[in-house]
């Protein structure tokens, strides 16, 4: 079929296969170029298909050479529909992967379930004995406590008091106003319970307790902290008080462990994860403009690559205070953050694109459905119902 871009809000119902393998290939082309040794061998992905797990996945096996096992939750073509773009980036990348003689399977199903954990286990087990690195990148709206059976949400909101500020209206290509009201009743309990650590701690727990994590292993896990501007919805809102529990599971599960866990906070890119947060679109699109202009712009595929290259296993993971790997740095520049909040203020609907770098949001948007990427034909017919090359 002939698959247009289908955009509802600040989702993309469809996806090109064609375009999400060029996106893979063009992220595989930075990985091959940053290659060292002394990296990551043998590499468990939890959150693998898209954003920074699937950046990190590349950046394993392209710079390091590493065998990666990634888990997600994506959905395959039914009845003739695309599949999601997380389903054709592994198939892409698993192409790449045995291309290049590396071992690369998936395991498509909820990482949240003792199911998921039990068969990731027997697949280690089976065909890599040992990991020496878990990364844990999920982002969900929802999780199901495998032990109760109770279902939880996360969600954006701030705590305390509502938050109104500027945002970008993605539809329409207009900055206007938005009040996001304060968390009430048990949203911040819930929001901890899905994008909190308890999940990560149970991963690296069945992992310990079966033996595969190899000698020295190391896990990392990821969060976000940002501008002053957007702390309310984010850094002191409800996805905040989660990311303090990342903190403290990171240090949990060092003590009960042997693996040595951070949390690495990253950069704000544009991912189906951060378009979805208030306010944070119209940041990324100014942040983008500046960072592009000073050089020290990076998307997934760079940071992941001065993560594993220059942090995890690099001569020094120069941790903050909190004891966290900051990838964040160039982000959180002085001078990058005056210069975003000098614009905040003044921007308007119409002079979004020349004050921000709303273009590359938008373009940045698209790659990620597999839509506007170069060399690729848009009106050719294309075989929607492709199998991930390990489940054939
Ligand atoms: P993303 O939406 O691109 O990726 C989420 C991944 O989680 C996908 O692989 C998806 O399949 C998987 N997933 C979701 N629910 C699942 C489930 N139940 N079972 C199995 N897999 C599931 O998100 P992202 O932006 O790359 O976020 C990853 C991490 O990075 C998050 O912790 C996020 O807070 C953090 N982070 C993001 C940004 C940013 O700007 N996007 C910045 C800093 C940190």
């Amino acid at each position: 079929m002939i698959i247009k871009p289908r955009i509802r809000g600040f989702v993309c119902i469809t996806a090109h296969p064609q375009g999400c393998e060029a996106k893979v290939r063009q992220e595989i082309k930075v990985a091959l170029a940053a290659k060292k040794d002394g990296g990551p061998k043998k590499v468990l992905v939890i959150g693998s298909s898209t954003g920074y797990g699937l950046s990190t996945r590349i950046a394993s096996a392209f710079s390091h050479d590493a065998d990666t096992l990634g888990i997600f939750f994506e959905r395959p073509s039914q009845k003739g529909k695309p599949a999601s773009a997380g389903w054709y980036n592994s198939v892409a990348f698993e192409n790449a992967a045995h291309e290049a003689g590396l071992y690369a399977k998936s395991i498509n199903g909820d990482a949240f379930s003792d199911e998921i954990k039990a068969q990731t286990i027997k697949t280690i087990k089976a065909d890599l004995g040992q990991i020496d690195l878990v990364v844990y990148s999920l982002a969900s709206p929802r999780r199901t406590d495998p032990k109760t059976g109770e279902s939880y949400r996360s969600v954006l909101k701030p705590i305390g008091e509502s938050f109104t500020n500027r945002t970008l209206d993605t539809d329409k290509n207009e900055v206007n106003e938005v009040t996001i009201e304060a968390a009430e009743g048990d949203d911040v309990a819930h929001t901890v319970k899905v994008m909190g650590g308890e999940d990560w701690e149970l991963w690296m727990r069945a992992l310990d307790e079966a033996g595969v994590l190899a000698p020295g292993a190391k896990s990392v896990a990821y969060s976000y902290i940002g501008p002053k501007l957007t702390w309310p919805v984010y850094t002191n809102g409800t996805i905040g008080q989660a990311k303090k529990d990342v903190e403290r599971a990171a240090a949990a599960i060092t003590t009960k462990h042997a693996c040595a866990a951070y949390v690495a906070v990253n950069k704000a890119v544009v991912t189906q994860a951060s378009s979805a947060i208030p306010v944070v679109p119209l940041y990324i699109s100014i942040l983008f403009k500046i960072m592009k202009a000073k050089g020290t712009h990076e998307d997934c595929i760079e940071q992941m690559v001065r993560l594993l290259n220059e942090r995890l296993y690099g001569d020094d993971l120069q941790l903050d205070a909190a004891g966290r790997i900051r990838v964040d740095d160039w982000e959180m520049a002085p001078e990058v953050q005056q210069a975003v909040a000098d614009i905040w203020p003044a921007i308007t609907s119409d002079t979004l694109y020349a004050q921000s770098d709303y273009a590359g949001y938008q373009s940045n948007f698209l790659n990620l459905f597999g839509f506007g990427l170069p060399g690729v034909d848009y009106e050719e017919d294309v075989e929607v119902e492709i199998d991930l090359p390990s489940h054939g």
